[in-house]
């Protein structure tokens, strides 16, 4: 295996499938099947969720919202998402453990690094909630915080398209995809990889970014295995 531990970002609006708001079942039981089938082959698997299926600060504030307000609303519409993901993938049978950056006791453990690392070692998906904690962020920057934090080998950064392009390839049928792109790179020809933030932050770590296909089966464990699928970035 070429990473062992990982960081697998899956954005709010994987889990609402066809539809643009909620939480989908057929579709959250799919992509938890494949995650818990990597996690069974003795991969530790981190996960950070969205909320844009159910929430977003920066679009609330635009329509008048206070954004640190909005913002909080945002990080608890990821709580949502995480207790339904946390469902399903103990349905498919591994175990898991939602830790939450801003506490909330009856809910979810409070996001304690050494413990999650722990539990990673366990073989327990840790499943962060509550973004970073802090409004002004977003859950892309999360991922990079706790990939960090945790040691993860890489970001798995899950999309509906299979990798980066340089336009939207759902627009161009022109559009041409990267094979591998440098943390540069995506900051100035402003790549939507991850948010800026997240970007800098990989780049000042060296931590590998990969952007694949979630609707492909089988891809988060090639990407594990080292196979080349989607985008890499890196230094
Ligand atoms: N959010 C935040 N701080 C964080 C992470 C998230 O304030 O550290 C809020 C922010 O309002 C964001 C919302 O939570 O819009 C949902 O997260 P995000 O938009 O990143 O979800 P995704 O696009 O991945 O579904």
């Amino acid at each position: 295996m070429k990473f062992k531990r990982v960081l697998l970002k899956l954005s709010g609006e994987a889990l609402a499938g066809d539809e643009k708001f909620g939480i989908e079942p057929h579709t959250i039981q799919e992509i938890c099947a494949e995650i818990a089938e990597v996690a069974k082959s003795g991969i530790q698997v981190a996960l950070v969720i969205g909320g844009g299926n159910i929430f977003r600060g920066v679009s609330a504030s635009s329509k008048g919202m206070d954004r640190a307000s909005a913002d909080y609303m945002g990080m608890l519409a990821t709580v949502i998402n995480a207790l339904a993901v946390q469902d399903a993938l103990e349905k498919a049978g591994v175990h898991t453990r939602v830790m939450t950056a801003i506490t909330m006791r009856e809910v979810a453990e409070p996001y304690i690094r050494r413990r999650a690392i722990r539990h990673l070692e366990k073989g327990r998906i840790v499943i962060c909630a509550a973004g970073t904690g802090n409004p002004y962020f977003t859950t892309d920057t999360a991922a990079a915080l706790r990939a960090m934090e945790l040691k993860a080998d890489a970001i798995l950064k899950a999309t509906k398209v299979d990798g980066v392009y340089d336009k939207d390839p759902l627009k161009y049928s022109d559009a041409k995809k990267f094979d591998s792109l440098t943390y540069i790179e995506v900051l100035q020809r402003r790549l939507k990889v991850m948010d800026s933030t997240a970007i800098s932050m990989c780049m000042d770590n060296d931590l590998p970014i990969v952007v694949f296909n979630l609707f492909e089966k089988g891809n988060i464990f090639k990407v594990c295995k080292g196979d080349i699928v989607g985008t890499i970035v890196r230094g």
